[in-house]
């Protein structure tokens, strides 16, 4: 196609061009076809609960000499409502860390706070469910990087793992500081004894909106943006992300990301070279 007819044009200019143009291409199209699938799933995400407002309200205006129909029309709108807020929020959410460079307004950040705060964000939903949140080791460790984006990163995990969990099973965070070549990390594990996933599916869970049970992401709240946030946020402060799941067993995220002190005099050093 397109990319052969330039790579015909240029081609007297050596091949090692050629060989790039072709790859520029090749990508610029990769990414077309990504950013038109990620508009063709928002719009697909944004109609149904659209269509259901839309459906619902109707419902309302025939149902008007029924109060306990009205009620209950009302009720599901607003589950409907709250869905699409959340999936706005989200999407905004994404777009922000997708953005902007997390490590212009860099500090260090601590892991007991990142950790107390994501607990925060799903101890309604824990509470409910009986389930059991414990941390370890988590004192007295900082990671280097923006704190919101942190902790909305540490915050989805937490909340996926109260997620897909049963009733009275224990959600563990524990953190350690851990040696690597460039610099010392700081790692975070979060542990749940829930439904576990796949080997199939771990490959494409970090992906935008990929569910392995669309019906059960979408009763709790789910978007599938979560992990697609957690994603971006680890790569772009240098760290890494490793998921262990059993089926049936549960599933343990793992974070690495820098750590604060170590992280900081990189940067020093890099600054003063020039
Ligand atoms: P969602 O909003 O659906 O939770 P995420 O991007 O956070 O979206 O996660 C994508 C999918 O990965 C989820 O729909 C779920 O199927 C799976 N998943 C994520 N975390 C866990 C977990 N701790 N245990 C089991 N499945 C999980």
């Amino acid at each position: 196609g397109e990319a052969l007819a330039v790579s015909a044009r240029v081609a007297p200019l050596g091949s090692r061009l050629v060989l790039l143009l072709v790859e520029d291409l090749t990508e610029a199209r990769r990414i077309e076809a990504v950013r038109r699938d990620f508009v063709a799933n928002v719009s697909h995400e944004l109609k149904t609960p659209v269509g259901a407002l839309s459906l619902l309200s109707e419902a309302v205006m025939d149902a008007s000499d029924d109060p306990e129909a009205v009620e209950r029309f009302a009720g599901r709108m607003q589950i409907e409502a709250t869905r699409l807020t959340n999936l706005v929020q989200e999407l905004i959410d994404l777009s922000r860390v997708q953005n902007d460079d997390p490590l212009e307004d860099a500090e260090p950040v601590r892991v007991d706070q990142l950790v107390a705060e994501a607990i925060d964000r799903c101890r309604h939903q824990a509470g409910t469910k009986q389930i059991t949140m414990a941390t370890g080791g988590t004192a007295d460790l900082r990671v280097w990087g923006n704190r919101g984006q942190l902790a909305a990163a540490l915050g989805n995990l937490v909340e996926n793992a109260v997620n897909y969990s049963p009733s009275r099973t224990r959600v563990g965070i524990a953190a350690r500081r851990v040696d690597a070549p460039g610099g010392d990390m700081i790692e975070i594990a979060v542990t749940d004894q829930g439904i576990g996933i796949s080997d199939k599916d771990k490959e494409r869970i970090f992906e935008r909106f990929y569910r392995v049970d669309p019906a059960r992401s979408r009763a709790t709240g789910g978007t599938g943006l979560g992990l697609a946030i957690v994603k971006h946020v680890v790569a772009s402060h240098g760290g890494e992300i490793a998921v262990w799941s059993a089926e049936g067993q549960g599933s343990t995220f793992t974070l690495r990301l820098p750590e604060a002190a170590a992280a900081r005099e990189a940067r020093d050093r890099y600054r003063d070279r020039d």
